[in-house]
């Protein structure tokens, strides 16, 4: 493997955003999404357990499901006063004390690769999750056809889907892996548990066992350099320390795959400065979201979201004093 120093996460931010307004890429048209989406390779199925695809330029993106996870309500905002979390959460279809939350796995298939990006949760880590397999199986996809596999960060339900039951094999043998290379120093350093929240601890043990079988397989990557030709890693660390999302780009079409960046339909588009409890870096996580809404919010850029409504495929837009996720399927 690579691996690559790490410079400033605000130097990075900069030279994305001027990477990505050079480029002037433009989102497909709704029609195109629809008619990608209705003849999409893979079949449509708008529930949690379906697939879902559009053409993307020269590219098919399909979105899998991974199931869902069911969390405390109240992870998902910790500096929230309570009625107004409350008041997101109804808006959001979420009242109570636990929230299902979807997991979105995005597949793009290239004239040369087929990338996966995040392999979902496995078997060990929420009954509900860890769906990706039989999925890609009802779907017509064999894990041995991956070529590469794209970690937006190292979190149980991104990785932990990476080998066998029995934590051994890997799941898709014939794919190198690649994360950004201050992921794989965060998980892989001996000072790991200083820089993860107290109660994330238990995801450090099975970020090494996943990440340590596979590191004859890992690639490293810096933000704004390129995974394959059309995939490009974007800086949006603060979720964790090396999170980055993934832009796709094909003939002037362009989606952001986001990862955990903006990782509630409501809370991270109203709300950008609330604090998820699973964020590493609160301060550098809200300004990220902060980012990221005024831009796609003026470029229009389609994104995928891991963790919004299946298949988490929409773009943003202003709305109020804040912005507003749009799906478009
Ligand atoms: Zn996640």
């Amino acid at each position: 493997m690579t691996t690559a120093n790490r410079t400033g996460g605000a130097e990075r931010r900069l030279v994305n955003a001027n990477a990505l307004s050079r480029r002037k890429v433009l989102a497909p048209s709704a029609a195109a999404l629809a008619a990608g989406a209705l003849g999409g390779t893979f079949g449509v199925a708008g529930t949690t357990t379906g697939t879902k695809s559009y053409a993307l330029g020269d590219f098919s993106v399909t979105v899998l499901s991974d199931g869902h996870l069911v969390v405390p309500s109240a992870f998902l905002a910790r500096n929230a006063p309570r009625l107004e979390l409350e008041q997101a959460m109804t808006i959001a279809g979420q009242g109570g004390e636990r929230v299902n939350t979807p997991t979105n796995i995005t597949l793009v298939r290239t004239k040369s690769d087929l990338i996966l990006i995040d392999t979902g949760s496995g078997p060990h880590f929420m009954p509900t999750a860890g769906k990706l397999l039989e999925n890609m199986e009802a779907t017509g996809i064999d894990p041995r056809s991956i070529t590469q596999v794209v970690y937006t960060h190292g979190h149980p339900d991104h990785l932990w889907g990476t080998l066998d039951d029995f934590d051994e094999e890997p799941n898709f043998p014939n794919a190198s892996h690649v994360l950004s290379a201050a992921e794989w120093n965060l998980w892989m350093s001996g000072d790991v548990l200083t820089r993860i929240p107290q109660d994330r601890h238990n995801f450090a043990a099975g970020a090494a066992r996943n990440l340590q079988r596979i590191k004859d397989k890992i690639r490293t990557v810096k933000p704004g350099e390129d995974i394959v030709s059309g995939l490009r890693a974007i800086d949006a660390a603060g979720h964790t320390q090396g999170h980055i999302a993934i832009e796709i780009v094909s003939r002037n079409e362009a989606t952001l795959v986001i990862g955990d960046a903006l990782a509630h339909p409501v809370i991270a588009f109203e709300h950008p400065d609330w604090r998820p409890a699973a964020d590493h870096e609160p301060e550098r996580a809200a300004s990220t979201r902060k980012a990221l809404l005024s831009r796609l919010a003026f470029d229009k850029t389609h994104i995928v979201g891991y963790h919004l409504p299946f298949p988490g495929i929409g773009f943003v837009e202003r709305s109020g004093t804040g912005y507003r996720f749009t799906p478009t399927t």
